[in-house]
């Protein structure tokens, strides 16, 4: 599907405004795109509309083809809804910091319970103390205990009590016996909400004033997550959500609807079954992991921060007008240059990394430094005048280069050969790059 979207993308071609037939070309494979990534298809239309408000008669900026433009309207507008910045733990400022997990069961909260309290104690030297509220499983305590084995963190349980606030109370009450700073509660799950199990989370958050309720949803789940999150919440009124099972096959649609549904912020990711599997959330990324656009926006920010446009058109203007000498041909050999080695921007765009022609296409620095010491060793005359490099004049240019003579005779006729080229070329043409000196 991402290539279908980045067809799309690549036919909106020419420049100045986004014109309304750019953005239903795009918004339509955009549409795809999200409900292929299971998203909720009421949040897929809310946005939708966004992005045609925003772009509809936009600027295109120089460096950006209309597609490129609207994708980054898209990727920024998927950020900010999945909230821009990444949130942390809220702390208690008394301790302990009480963490409450819940959610369905199997979407990975026992294991997440580990997976917390491993961070804060590689992050804050913290001393976290964990609380079995899992009581309907003997095997969900012995879990939470081998976890706390490992880890050489205690666990409270207590396999006579039958009410889960009670065991709660206990064990937060042995917590501030030890002075523990994190107090985690796990919590037991359904394969479905219902009344009894809401009932007892609301208890248990009665007792312990959590500062976190942290919601956890299997990513795998897709659209479920999303209708799961919005009960949990109006329930409990979670403080947040973590994303599990981020690892597999998903492309993380779940994250944009639970969002956009519960309005509450994803704090963390999980990405595997270890203690260590667990990631901050960044919006940034996961948007571009829900557009499955891979590296295109990476190379859109490079084309941005590195590209001068208006230098661009300069040259351009030169090249039609035959004009280009060797200091442009310079300037642009560092444009090239800054943009980083030209294999590895032409690997990032989509299709291109295994495209078997892109074996040919490299660069050779060495070749472009010994390029720059010839056109630094002439004369400001002689850089913007070619014919007047004549044989004398060479002989003195490979002497003060260090470059043989053959190689700066190589180099002239290329650039020649180039310039005359450059007249008919259009700006952005790799493939025309190829056939420049040093290329
Ligand atoms: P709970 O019922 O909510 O407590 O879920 P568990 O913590 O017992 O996890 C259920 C299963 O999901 C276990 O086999 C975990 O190893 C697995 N699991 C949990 N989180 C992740 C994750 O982020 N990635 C993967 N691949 N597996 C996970
Ligand atoms: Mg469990």
């Amino acid at each position: 599907l991402s290539e279908r979207l980045q067809k799309a993308l690549r036919n909106l071609t020419g420049k100045g405004k986004i014109s309304e037939e750019d953005i239903n070309a795009a918004s339509r494979e955009i549409r795809l795109a999200l409900l292929e990534a299971d998203v909720n298809f009421k949040v897929v239309k809310d946005f939708i509309k966004t992005i045609k408000k925003r772009a509809l008669g936009q600027e295109v900026q120089e460096s950006l083809t209309p597609g490129q433009q609207v994708i980054k309207i898209v990727n920024e507008e998927l950020t900010k809804m999945m909230g821009e910045e990444a949130v942390g733990l809220t702390k208690s400022p008394h301790i302990p910091t009480v963490i409450m997990m819940v959610g369905l069961q199997g979407t990975g909260k026992t294991t997440t319970v580990g997976k917390l309290a491993y961070r804060l104690m590689k992050e804050e030297k913290a001393r976290p103390f964990l609380i079995a509220g899992d009581i309907y499983r003997p095997a969900a305590i012995d879990q939470l205990k081998q976890i706390g084995a490992d880890l050489k963190v205690p666990v409270y349980s207590d396999p006579e009590e039958k009410s889960v606030a009670k065991i709660v109370e206990d064990g937060l009450a042995e917590a501030a016996v030890h002075r523990n700073d994190y107090v985690i509660i796990d919590t037991a799950g359904r394969l479905e909400i219902d009344e009894p199990l809401m009932k007892e989370l609301e208890e248990v958050k009665a007792v312990s004033q959590p500062d976190n309720i942290l919601l956890v949803v299997d990513a795998m789940t897709g659209q479920v997550a999303a209708d799961v999150a919005k009960t949990f919440n109006e329930r409990l009124d979670v403080t947040g959500v973590i994303l599990t099972k981020l690892d597999g096959d998903t492309r993380g649609g779940a994250a944009l609807s639970i969002r956009a549904i519960t309005g509450k912020p994803i704090l963390f990711t999980g990405q595997g079954e270890k203690l260590t599997d667990l990631e901050v959330f960044h919006p940034d990324r996961m948007a571009s992991r829900i557009l499955g656009m891979g590296d295109m926006l990476t190379l859109i920010e490079k084309a941005q921060q590195d590209y001068d446009a208006k230098q661009a058109e300069k040259v351009a203007q030169k090249m039609r007008e035959n004009t280009f000498d060797f200091n442009d041909f310079i300037d642009q050999l560092e444009q090239v240059q800054k943009m980083g080695p030209l294999d590895e921007i032409m690997k990032m765009i989509p299709g291109m990394a295994n495209n078997p022609q892109l074996k040919n296409f490299s660069i050779d620095e060495k070749q472009i430094a010994h390029t720059k010491a010839i056109v630094y060793s002439m004369t400001p005359a002689e850089r913007e005048d070619e014919s007047l490099l004549n044989p004398s004049r060479r002989r003195r240019i490979a002497a003060g280069s260090g470059v043989p003579i053959v190689e700066v005779n190589r180099m002239i006729k290329e650039f020649k050969t180039a310039k005359d080229m450059m007249s008919k070329v259009t700006k952005g043409n790799f493939k025309d790059l190829e056939k420049l000196p040093g290329m």
